[in-house]
């Protein structure tokens, strides 16, 4: 796997939070709801998701051969907006810029805040419009759900937590660069482009919903997945291993689509799409060039160890204590679970541990997560037993 975060196998690498996510939550909230479109939890603004796009967008545009054809450009700029206003939790900020690669492969990748990559390749593939507004729905459902700065969240966690904590976020006018350093890229081929099966299944059932609300018929964008890859297995190499396919995934959509309102004529296709297919597959073949070089990534050392003199964080409705050579970066995430948690590590072969507490305090919740990666959990106990007694709700 390529990746973003490296250099650490072998190291016995040290990260611990507090996090964070010391929020209260209204309990009405926390009703259950089978399309509830949340993301996950993430310590970057969605303003920030825009600057990190930008950012990284700009890298890529050096990077990646774009198809500068002016009508082409509008009218994918022109669906993938019409579409973006469909989208579920999508915010005001969010960037929404659409462009075509010259590559044959059939490929699209989203960057954080809206910023979409569509290969001439994959408009080429589709047969009609909801084939090709499938996978920019799709797509746009990583952008809204947020799942490339709720990745990088993760890495963040597990890999550098101090240096987060120490404020560096946000301190300087390059957020990309900061996170470069912490071996965390957003360019091609980097680690955040890479989607997990869960983070798939969510943009799928963004996606679908997006085509059944913006008029299109909602099976297209699974079916196109499935049709491409058998089609051309050759072509779709890249596709799949950035939105690795989920178990199921038409069986999942098409039990999603009656939850999704009554039943509906959906549009296939339109003559704008057949003449800007038509457009693309007149022009010169894309050239076959290396691969992108994989994202430059920087090397973090392991951060130094808690510091034994506490110190008092005053929070919002409560007080907890933390070793003084800590921080406290605040989100605006909640969590609401009781459960000691065991995931993947974001660094690679290592396991994780999360132990997340709630408290409940009348109608609000207080989520406190403590991270390290299971080979320190037990060296950070101490520490997260300390705080946790120290801890006073107002
Ligand atoms: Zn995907």
């Amino acid at each position: 796997m390529r990746t973003g975060v490296r250099g650490q196998s072998g190291k016995d690498f040290i990260a611990a939070l507090v996090l964070a996510g010391l929020v209260f939550v209204p309990e009405v909230a926390l009703g259950v709801q089978r399309l509830k479109f949340k993301p996950g939890f993430n310590l970057f603004s969605p303003q920030q998701d825009v600057q990190v796009g930008q950012e990284a967008s700009a890298d890529v545009d050096k990077q990646l051969p774009l198809v500068t054809d002016p009508e082409v450009v509008r009218y994918v700029n022109d669906l993938g907006r019409r579409l973006a206003t469909f989208a579920p939790n999508n915010k005001p900020d969010y960037a929404w810029t659409f462009k075509v690669v010259n590559s044959a492969d059939i490929n699209a990748f989203a960057l954080p805040g809206g910023f979409i990559y569509v290969n001439r390749g994959a408009i080429e593939a589709a047969e009609d419009e909801a084939e090709i507004a499938g996978v920019i729905a799709h797509e746009a459902g990583h952008v809204v759900m947020r799942h490339g700065t709720n990745q990088a969240t993760k890495a963040m966690l597990a890999q550098a937590p101090l240096a987060i904590l120490g404020g560096i976020l946000g301190q300087s006018s390059s957020l990309t660069a900061q996170l470069a350093q912490m071996g965390i890229g957003f360019g091609v081929n980097s680690l955040m482009l890479k989607n997990s099966r869960s983070a798939e299944s969510q943009a799928d059932e963004v996606g679908t919903y997006v085509l059944y609300h913006a008029g299109y018929d909602p099976k297209a964008m699974a079916q196109f997945f499935q049709i491409i890859e058998k089609k051309y297995p050759q072509r779709t190499i890249q596709f799949f291993s950035d939105h690795p396919n989920p178990e199921n995934r038409v069986k999942d959509v098409d039990a999603l689509i009656p939850e999704l309102g009554p039943p509906q004529e959906g549009k296939t296709d339109s003559p704008q799409f057949a003449a800007v297919k038509k457009r693309l597959t007149s022009m010169p073949p894309p050239r076959k060039g290396k691969p992108a070089p994989p994202a430059t990534a920087g090397s973090a050392s392991p951060p130094p160890p808690p510091s034994s003199r506490m110190t008092r964080f005053q929070g919002k409705g409560f007080s907890v204590n933390h070793p003084d050579n800590w921080q406290v970066q605040k989100s605006e995430d909640a969590v609401a679970l009781s459960t000691l948690l065991e995931n993947d590590s974001p660094l690679p072969g290592q396991k994780e541990k999360d132990r997340l507490v709630t408290l409940r305090e009348r109608d609000s919740l207080l989520s406190l997560i403590f991270i390290a990666p299971e080979a320190s959990s037990d060296a950070y106990k101490p520490t997260f037993d300390a705080m946790l007694q120290s801890l006073e709700l107002q």
